[in-house]
């Protein structure tokens, strides 16, 4: 199904470096899932190994005794953690909510566990402090979420680590200013190279759908274009009209449009062919019907589910109404009418292919035009014989 239109909703908040509209934000969540899903997977296996074989620093500094058990413990833990969520983030294909909380769970128990390591081996908080600034610079740079949430993940953590440092470690007034320093450095570079990621994925995805709109719509009118036709709707339609449902096209040509141009001017001209798409536009019923500017002054419907009779009635519909709605000739001041000749072809249950109801209904416009203009000319056709077995 062709995208509707890009307009203005793609502005991103720079504060908390997300789209403001919601529906963009999750789909561009749900694009990025499957590279959120990899690195997110692949970012807790390596820290966590890295985490468990920092066990040798826990012997060596206290050497084997109950206490390293109890650290070996709670380094286990975040290990079977991390490995957990990676596995579910990988085998099971999460959605954006539940990888997001899986990102915060391990996060959460490597930070707490890690809390536990520090107060046990009191001595070494200076060592600690960088070993926090490391993590930290993990969760707000490589392990995927939401920026508010590493945010504030990130600055409870200092926090606790910080008032551990005051009650345990006892340490110089010179020495705890600089830690609580290097700290708010980490935190506040953390947090800006993170939002500057954020935004960057966002501008990327912003210019891919502006630039894919520009590619599959006509400037002029905001239909979708014959690329889109081809490289789209004849993939998708066939399916949207299948299963005994019918299906119709209508194809119609602004009579004598090149008098107007000659008259009243290209802009004239333009004038009328963006009034005459916003007539179609208007009774195009949003994510099931298609308007495609088929050429200079053609255009085209694709209709799934709409029968033969329903098509002409909405064919002759536009018709009137073309007819009758005067549109202003810029240049000149000149009130313009014009009218339109239409081709109306249906299958009853949408097994004939598009193309072959295209062909028909242009046959049946140039009908149309032989037999006066400003009419509709329609046919059903019948169902594809089928295959010989
Ligand atoms: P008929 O009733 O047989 O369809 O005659 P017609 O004059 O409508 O058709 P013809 O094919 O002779 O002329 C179509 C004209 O449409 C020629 C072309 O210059 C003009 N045209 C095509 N695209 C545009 C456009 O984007 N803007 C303007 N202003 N004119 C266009
Ligand atoms: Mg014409
Ligand atoms: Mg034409």
């Amino acid at each position: 199904m062709p995208r509707p239109p890009v307009s203005g909703h793609l502005a991103i908040d720079l504060l908390r470096a997300e789209f403001t509209d919601r529906l963009l934000e999750t789909a561009h969540l749900e694009a990025q899932l499957p590279r959120t899903r990899r690195q997110l997977a692949f970012t807790l296996l390596f820290c966590s190994l890295y985490f468990l074989c920092f066990f040798a620093t826990d012997v060596a500094a206290l050497g084997i005794v109950p206490d390293t058990a109890l650290l070996l413990g709670a380094r286990l833990l975040v290990a079977a953690c991390a490995w957990s969520c990676a596995w579910l983030v990988w085998r099971r294909r999460p959605g954006v909510k539940a990888s997001r909380l899986a990102a915060t769970v391990a996060e959460s128990v490597a930070l707490g566990c890690f809390m536990v390591i520090a107060l046990h081996r009191p001595g070494e908080f200076h060592w600690h402090a960088m070993s926090l600034a490391i993590m930290l610079l993990v969760i707000y740079l490589f392990i995927p979420n939401r920026l508010a949430t590493a945010l504030a993940i990130a600055a409870a953590a200092t926090a606790v680590f910080l008032g551990l440092t005051l009650a345990y470690a006892g340490m110089d007034f010179a020495d705890l200013l600089t830690m609580c320093m290097l700290l708010a450095l980490v935190n506040t570079f953390g947090a800006l190279a993170a939002r500057r990621y954020q935004l960057a994925t966002r501008e990327e995805y912003r210019a891919r759908l502006v630039l894919e709109d520009a590619a599959e719509r006509d400037w002029l009118t905001g239909c979708h274009n014959r690329r889109c036709l081809h490289d789209v709707l004849l993939d998708t339609a066939q399916a949207r009209g299948h299963a005994g449902q019918p299906l119709s096209v209508i194809l119609c040509d602004i009579d004598h449009f090149k008098r107007i141009n000659d008259s009243h001017g290209h802009g004239a001209g333009d004038a009328v062919l963006v009034d005459f798409s916003k007539l179609l536009q208007a009774v195009a019923r949003e994510g099931v019907d298609s308007v495609i500017r088929y050429g200079g002054e053609e255009f085209l419907l694709v209709l799934p589910g709409t029968s033969l009779s329903a098509g002409v009635q909405l064919a002759e519909w536009l018709r009137q109404r073309c007819a009758a709605m005067p549109v202003q000739g810029h240049a000149d001041g000149a009130t313009i009418y014009t009218t339109a000749s239409f081709g109306v072809a249906s299958c009853a249950d949408g097994d004939t292919p598009l193309l072959e109801l295209i062909d028909a209904a242009d046959k049946l416009m140039y009908t149309a035009k032989r037999n006066g203009r400003d009419r509709v000319e329609s046919l059903l056709l019948a169902a594809p014989l089928p295959k010989a077995a």
